[in-house]
């Protein structure tokens, strides 16, 4: 119980971006993060989901959908890319095996390929927040200045 009730806690501080246009598959994906604990933004195209990420900075990982009405998904993790490391992970249709190359060269962190089920969904994206962390982890204590590059962790200066 004490194990579920921290799991619950960790989750709710995680803030998720969904963007996918489609309205039914939105909220298949929305209704199954929130019931597993998790804060949803919703965006209907890249412009929206844009904005929203803006807004909310405290976002932990972007779901994009790939053919939007406007810019496309691809476009979306661009410009992501650009601004930050949030981790990003496209949601493409069966048979986009390009673009899942694509998606991946673009620097997002992962794909998922519909139809997905809930539990696919939110264990995907568990792994790529535990990832993630790892990875802040790892970078914490790593500075770089010009030349050098500072790791307090393994007390090396390069
Ligand atoms: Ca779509």
């Amino acid at each position: 119980m004490e194990q579920f009730l921290i799991e619950r806690k960790e989750q709710a501080m995680k803030k998720v971006l969904v963007l996918e246009d489609e309205s039914s598959i939105r909220s298949f994906i929305v209704i199954n993060l929130r019931r597993a604990g998790y804060e949803v933004v919703e965006a209907e195209t890249g412009e929206e989901a844009l904005e929203k990420l803006k807004e909310h900075t405290d976002v932990r990982v972007a779901l994009l959908d790939i053919m939007l009405p406007g810019i496309d998904g691809f476009e979306v993790c661009r410009r992501i890319r650009k601004a930050g490391n949030t981790p990003v992970m496209m949601l493409t249709a069966k048979g986009e095996t390009f673009d899942k190359v694509l998606g991946l060269e673009l620097g997002a962190d992962d794909y998922m390929v519909k139809p997905f089920d809930a539990k696919e969904v939110t264990a995907r994206i568990k792994a790529v927040l535990r990832r993630s962390s790892a990875k802040e982890e790892e970078n914490k204590g790593v500075y770089d200045f010009d030349n050098l590059h500072l790791d307090m962790n393994r007390y090396e200066l390069k």
